[in-house]
Parts: structure tokens; sequence; C-alpha cells
């Protein structure tokens, strides 16, 4: 079971601050599940999120940008995410700075 089947079943929502940024420790840990293709962050509420491939082709055509081949280095931002919200929004990709 992934994440976002884990999150289905939660009604309780996060409050979304927004203009949140990334810390610089957590933007860069490595993955921790094996299924992972890439990190989002969510400026609405402020969490990490860890998305499959699958997960991340969906957001990169819905939102119109390419996914790099190799995405270390990389993040996946959103203003509304799984916690805050019913699904992912406003995704932008991102460059570790
Ligand atoms: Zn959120």
């Amino acid at each position: 079971m992934d994440l976002a089947d884990r999150l289905l079943g939660s009604t309780v929502k996060r409050t979304v601050v927004g203009n949140l940024e990334p810390d610089d420790i957590s933007i860069r840990k490595p993955l921790k599940d094996p299924d992972a293709f890439i990190r989002t962050f969510c400026t609405g509420c402020g969490e990490y999120l860890e998305i499959t491939k699958r997960g991340a082709e969906i957001e990169a055509q819905d939102h119109h940008f390419e996914l790099p081949t190799d995405p270390s280095g990389y993040y996946l931002e959103t203003s509304r995410c799984l916690y805050c919200d019913d699904d992912f929004s406003g995704t932008v990709l991102k460059k570790i700075e």
C-alpha cells in the first residue's frame, strides 16, 4: 500500500498556510520508500511526500513540464497536496539549490 492509499482513509486535512518554503535538510534527504521517484513539497501546508514515477508522470503531464531522467537534485513543488486537499495542484518542477 502506498502513501496515497493510506491518506485516502484520512478525513482530517492539514491547515493551508500558504507560501511556505522547504527546509534545506528535509528537501535533500534520500527518499525512504523504495517505490518513490521524487519528493514533493507543498507550499500550502508544508508537508513533504514521496511519490512514484507514475504519480510524477501524471503531475508532469497535467502541469506541462518534463521530468528529469535523474530526479536527484529536483523536487516537485505544489500549492496543495493530499494532506491539505483532495489532490495536488499548482505542481512545478524545482531544482534543489
Ligand atoms: Zn499540502
